[in-house]
């Protein structure tokens, strides 16, 4: 237990991913006393992604190892402090924004929520039980426990695309199950998958329960078009099926919309003074980490300019 803090920070972010660490540096060079609060790693989502082609500056791309650690190592260059705890709970006590942690309470001016999303789940029977025994929402994290065996990779977005065509390193054979017949991943991507003989794929198809024993054995999947109900061995299933916001902790007191997405005007800011929101955490056309750097940018001025005309 670190107790209870009563230093009260000009800024603080929640979330060090690319629209955090970028929310940082501007703060900090701006000389704002920040403090950044990460339940995990620095860097994201994109700690999680092996290839990053489309963040300009990296013609060849870079891992998305490299990138967090470089964003990560910039961000803390101009003095941003950070925190290692998961923030659970945002109130505000008139101008002032307190934010607990399990561990402590913190206090801000401004607070800039950079929180991101995270994997929705299936909810079918068999995804709990199996989490972890042959069932995963990341292949750059548990891809090579599964050399030379059989899966599936349930979705037809960019994150099913990508993780599948990652996976095709370490697999023998891999089913993409899709529940359309047409992907919606980006075009280079379906070019891609389909040009690689390890993935096939199955069209108009749900997933409806995962079996095994220790393991992930089968899976159950109906095809909505005839309503045919098939039974398929697998070694393990990829679940990529969109993205939630992880904002439950903020309820109640910033506007969202009905998807939990957080909403501001373009300047980043939410309906309540003192508080941004920067990143895909956020209600926006494209969740990417271009966006998200742009947004923890435009975020950290706003708050400089919000801070200025309080004084
Ligand atoms: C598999 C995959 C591949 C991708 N590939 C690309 C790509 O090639 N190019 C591209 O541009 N984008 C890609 N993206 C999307 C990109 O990673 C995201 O758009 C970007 O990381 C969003 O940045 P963010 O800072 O808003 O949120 P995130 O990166 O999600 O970071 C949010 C951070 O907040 C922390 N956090 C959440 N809740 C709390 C809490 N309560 N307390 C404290 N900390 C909290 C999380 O631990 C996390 O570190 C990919 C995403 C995935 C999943």
């Amino acid at each position: 237990m670190e107790g209870t803090k009563r230093k009260t920070y000009e800024v603080i972010i929640i979330g060090g991913g690319p629209g955090g660490l970028t929310a940082g540096l501007y703060t900090s060079r701006a000389r704002l006393s920040t403090l950044l609060i990460e339940s995990a790693l620095f860097g994201g989502q994109m700690t999680t992604t092996e290839l990053i082609e489309n963040y300009p500056g990296f013609p060849q791309g870079i891992t998305g190892d490299e990138l967090s650690r470089l964003m990560e190592e910039q961000a803390k260059r101009f003095g941003m402090e950070t925190v290692t705890q998961e923030v659970v709970r945002v109130s505000l006590e008139r101008d002032i924004k307190v934010v607990e942690t399990h561990e402590s309470t913190y206090r801000c001016e401004v607070l800039i929520i950079s929180t991101g999303t995270e994997y929705r789940k299936l909810g079918i029977p068999g995804e709990k039980e199996f989490a972890g025994k042959g069932i995963s929402y990341c292949a750059t994290c548990d891809g090579a426990f599964f050399q030379d065996s059989r899966i599936v990779v349930v979705g037809g977005g960019d994150s099913a695309l990508t993780e599948a065509l990652f996976l095709t390193k370490f697999v023998k054979e891999l089913t993409v199950i899709h529940r359309r017949d047409a992907l919606r991943g980006t075009k280079i991507y379906q070019e891609r998958a389909f040009a690689n003989p390890k993935v096939k794929f199955l069209w108009n198809s749900i997933v409806q329960e995962i079996k095994g024993d220790s393991v992930v054995r089968s899976i159950v999947v109906k095809n909505v078009k005839t309503g045919e109900v098939k039974e398929f061995e697998t070694d393990g299933a990829f679940l990529f099926v969109g993205m939630v916001p992880r904002t439950q902790f903020i309820k109640g007191v910033v506007q969202m919309d009905d998807g939990g997405y957080i909403l501001t005007n373009e300047d980043c800011e939410t309906n309540v003074k003192g508080i941004f929101a920067a990143g895909d955490c956020r209600k926006r056309l494209l969740r990417q980490i271009a966006t998200a750097v742009g947004d923890g940018a435009t975020a950290a001025f706003a708050a400089e300019k919000y801070l200025e005309g309080k004084e």
